[in-house]
């Protein structure tokens, strides 16, 4: 007789489903003849990424004991996503664009920048962060005794807005989830902010800069801080020494210590 799962139970299932589904994993399949809940591997038919398994409720744990699964194949789930993306018309912001600005960096990043948008010089390029902005966010990784290639860099829209105009609610909206997912590929420990869209989209947080600086969120499976766009830093610089102070917490995080001569100038 088919036992059906109580609204709790099926609560936790639609939630993992619909994470699975965020990771590009579509396809699951039951062994026939097996309990209501399989007992060994929910697996993914045909996924790109190797999933930990996850533990059924006949073993004695139930399915949902496991914390969530982490993607080992981070190019292939991360190529997926932009798969997926394809050639986007699923807002206005696709009518402006040359280039789609997917993200770029170490798959395997401790630390993620997450800016606003492209710029005509990241639309241009295709890579987040290029500009004389991006020059600057270089020198401030730089200053944390990293490089460029050791962070993952994106933004929450991917296509450049018109005349660099702040980003739409519904244009952040719309296309946040593809942010979302790569964040989930990437896990990194610490998310940096950059600038009062990036965080009031990422937070759901209608604050000041002055407001949402200074302190951690808890983000997904990493901590989240805010400091001020690169942009923002080449109009004022004296607000240099606070955004070092920002990024200072995220090394002391992350157990980074700066060069001899760190600057972000
Ligand atoms: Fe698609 Fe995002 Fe570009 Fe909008 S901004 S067209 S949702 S990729």
């Amino acid at each position: 007789m088919t036992k059906s799962l109580d609204a709790n139970t099926k609560k936790q299932l639609a939630a993992r489903v619909d994470y699975y589904r965020e990771m590009g994993i579509y396809d699951f399949y039951r062994r026939e003849g097996g309990p209501e809940v399989p007992n060994e591997t929910l697996a993914a038919k045909e996924s790109p990424s190797d999933v930990a398994p996850m533990r059924a409720a006949g073993g004695g744990r139930s399915l949902f004991d496991s914390p969530l699964p982490v993607i080992q194949d981070k190019p292939a789930a991360l190529k997926l996503i932009r798969e997926d993306i394809g050639d986007c018309t699923r807002c206005r912001l696709h009518k402006g664009r040359n280039k789609l600005v997917f993200g770029v960096g170490n798959v395997n990043a401790d630390l993620m920048f997450i800016g606003e948008g492209p710029g005509a010089d990241e639309d241009a390029q295709g890579e987040p962060f290029v500009g004389r902005a991006g020059q600057l966010l270089n020198n401030m990784i730089s200053a944390m005794g990293i490089k460029r290639e050791d962070v993952y860099i994106a933004n929450v829209v991917k296509c450049r807005p018109p005349g660099n105009r702040t980003p739409e609610k519904d244009e952040c909206d719309t296309c946040s989830p593809f942010l979302m997912r790569q964040i989930d590929v990437i896990r990194p420990k610490v998310i940096v902010a950059l600038g009062a869209v990036a965080a009031k989209n990422l937070l759901a947080v209608n604050d000041s800069m002055a407001n949402l600086r200074g302190r951690w969120y808890e983000f997904k499976n990493s901590k989240l801080l805010v400091t001020y766009h690169p942009a923002y830093l080449l109009r004022d610089p004296r607000q240099k020494k606070e955004a070092w102070k920002d990024l200072q917490m995220a090394m002391k995080e992350l157990g980074l210590k700066p060069p001899a001569k760190a600057s972000t100038e």
